[in-house]
């Protein structure tokens, strides 16, 4: 009886989280995987989301998790479908890593790290059979629509059975995603929504060279912001050279963005007390002050000094600091437009990418008929909180059924 050569293996290229559970997928189901990166190791920008605290997924309602996904919440409810944060905590303790739940509803491995996370995961790939090729810099196809990588021994040539790109964003180029698959997609007729900063910060048009100085990378604590006419959202940012950033304006940075993307600028209002009520607020102000200075009035009134002390007189006129009413509406609503985002390497994670309509719902390239792509080089977007990871791993395990069903196909 003839024997059926070696099938050549499954290429995923880019070994970050959606590339990675791809392989563990397929080489679970039995197929031959080869996983390429650019980078001298795997998983750099996972080990990097480690350092603060490795927040793998939230704890939140089904309903609310999946709306995190804003325009492609259906989209990512998808392959939620398929593994949920539940799944993803249970995969993580399939791995010996206990998980927790934080006091936010985040949640993280019990020493909040990713490296043994990651170490335990290859070393099981690895069992599995999975050959990892680090140095290997993928360059898009040939003109005979072989796949064209860069490696330590020369340039290979490559007509794999299927292939899944899981290149990431541009976010932090450093560590390997560095966005250069763009173009290469796109002259395929791939369509491809352009790159932008996501959980960024953003400048304003100029700070005081005396704020900069004596205030740039101070904490503003228990503040709100928001957009007129959209909600506020309560938490902490931080004084910038340029402008503003931290957890708060990251959360708002898809509506910012947008914002800057219509209107050249984002009308930003921020709450200096948002405990107190505005009524309240004025009262306090209301108080005589007899010989007092302005900023001892604020400072015992209201417990308002340092950064937040500062950044009310860097936007507002002296005559405002003289009627309790409008200097109150400003405490309570201070205007601090934004006019652009900072570049999209220094963000945590990158909006745009591989648009859906030119997906299937395996998550194949309609135009390129056996390339699959996942994670966050996909057009989606979503603050942090464990909801990157969670949909870069559920879409990296879509893809991996997708090629499945398109291998059994092709059989
Ligand atoms: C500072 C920071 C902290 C973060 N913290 C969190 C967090 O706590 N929780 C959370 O949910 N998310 C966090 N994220 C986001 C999360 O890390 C990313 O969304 C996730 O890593 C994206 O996974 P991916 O597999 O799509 O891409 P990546 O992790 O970017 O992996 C893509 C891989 O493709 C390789 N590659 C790219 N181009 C090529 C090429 N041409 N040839 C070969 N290989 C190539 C790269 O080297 C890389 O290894 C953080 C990000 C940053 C920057």
């Amino acid at each position: 009886m003839p024997t059926r050569p070696n099938p050549s293996p499954i290429a995923i290229i880019g070994a970050g989280p959606s590339g990675l559970m791809a392989a563990e997928v397929l080489s679970q189901a039995g197929q031959a995987v080869a996983l390429y990166d650019a980078m001298p190791s795997v998983g750099r920008k996972f080990l990097l989301a480690g350092v603060g605290g490795m927040n793998i997924t939230h704890s939140e309602a089904k309903r609310s998790f999946v709306g995190r996904y804003y325009e492609q919440a259906g989209w990512a409810a998808d392959w939620l479908e398929g593994f949920d944060a539940q799944a993803l905590r249970s995969w993580v303790e399939g791995l010996g890593l206990a998980t927790f739940i934080g006091s936010s509803g985040r949640v993280f491995p019990t020493d909040m790290k990713a490296a043994p996370l990651l170490r335990a995961w290859v070393a099981r790939l690895r069992e599995q059979g999975v050959q990892i090729h680090t140095r290997h810099r993928w360059r898009g196809w040939d003109e005979q629509g072989r796949l064209m990588l860069d490696s330590p021994l020369g340039e290979l040539r490559l007509i794999p059975p299927a292939t899944l790109l899981a290149l990431g964003g541009a976010s932090w180029p450093r560590l390997g995603s560095d966005g250069a698959w763009q173009p290469w997609l796109a002259q395929r007729g791939v369509p491809v929504a352009a790159l932008r900063p996501a959980n960024c910060g953003f400048e304003v048009d100029g700070w005081s060279e005396l704020l900069k100085r004596k205030f740039a990378g101070s904490p503003l604590k228990n503040i709100a912001m928001g957009l007129p006419g959209q909600p506020m959202h309560s938490g902490e940012a931080i004084l910038t050279e340029q402008g503003l950033e931290g957890s708060l304006v990251y959360a708002l940075s898809a509506s910012l963005r947008r914002a800057i993307e219509q209107h050249g600028h984002a009308p930003l209002l921020i709450d200096l007390l948002p405990q107190q009520p505005l009524g309240k607020v004025r009262a306090a102000l209301e108080k005589p002050r007899g010989s007092r200075s302005m900023a001892k009035h604020l400072h015992s009134q209201l417990r308002l000094d340092g950064a937040k002390a500062a950044l009310l007189h860097e936007q507002l006129s002296k005559g405002t600091f003289e009627d309790p009413a409008r200097l109150a509406q400003a405490i309570k609503a201070l205007p601090c437009p934004l006019v652009r985002a900072r570049p999209v390497e220094e963000a945590i994670s990158s909006a745009g990418g591989v648009c859906r309509e030119g997906l299937t719902d395996g998550l194949m390239l309609r135009a390129l008929p056996g390339v699959f792509c996942a994670g966050e080089m996909l057009d989606w977007e979503a603050p942090t909180g464990g909801y990157l990871l969670t949909a870069c791993f559920a879409s990296g395990r879509q893809a991996a059924q997708g090629m499945l069903a398109y291998m059994a196909d092709a059989c």
